[in-house]
């Protein structure tokens, strides 16, 4: 063990992860140092220095650190293929999630762009005033352009053919 066995500062540096991190990592029942020194410095083995670059690259395929935990204990729980079938299920979620944010980000496109076109026929409408009333008015080129815009938790959707909005 002895021999195998880097310091926080070793490991921090070949992994590319703060050693802050590390700790934070101990702390969260993650990953573990393999001992201490006898004056209390932390050891981590390869082992761990694997799991440490698992950590990194499942953070990337966007898993939380929840998810992340239960893979490495499942693959310390030595069971044929258990961490395969629990990442598919993981990434089958994380798909799903995307592609429901994808929807919501067209949808958002959608209505950015509908915005313009009305703001672009207030303008050839001819709806500005500014300048030309008085100072307690508020010019009819600003309603005509925010019209509509509703805020992202109300979503305008249509039941027994009216629109309505309604709260997610
Ligand atoms: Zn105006």
């Amino acid at each position: 063990m002895q021999e195998t066995a880097l310091k926080i500062g070793e490991v921090a540096r070949l992994a590319g992860v703060p050693a802050k991190t590390l700790r934070y990592y101990e702390g969260i029942d993650l990953i573990s140092p393999v001992g201490r020194t006898a004056s209390g410095y932390r050891l981590y083995g390869w082992r761990e220095l694997e799991q440490i670059e698992f950590v990194r690259r499942a953070k990337l395929m966007g898993l939380s650190l929840d998810q992340i935990r239960g893979l490495v204990n499942a693959a310390e729980d030595g069971i044929p293929n258990v961490v395969f079938q629990r990442l598919d299920d993981l990434l089958d979620h994380k798909l799903e999630e995307t592609e429901r944010k994808m929807e919501e980000l067209r949808a958002f496109r959608e209505s950015l762009l509908e915005y313009r076109e009305r703001a672009a026929d207030a303008e050839a409408r001819g709806a500005c005033r500014c300048g030309g009333q008085g100072e307690t008015e508020f010019c009819g080129c600003v309603t005509a352009t925010t019209e509509g815009v509703t805020p992202p938790d109300l979503r305008v959707v249509q039941e027994n053919g009216r629109f309505v909005k309604r709260a997610e």
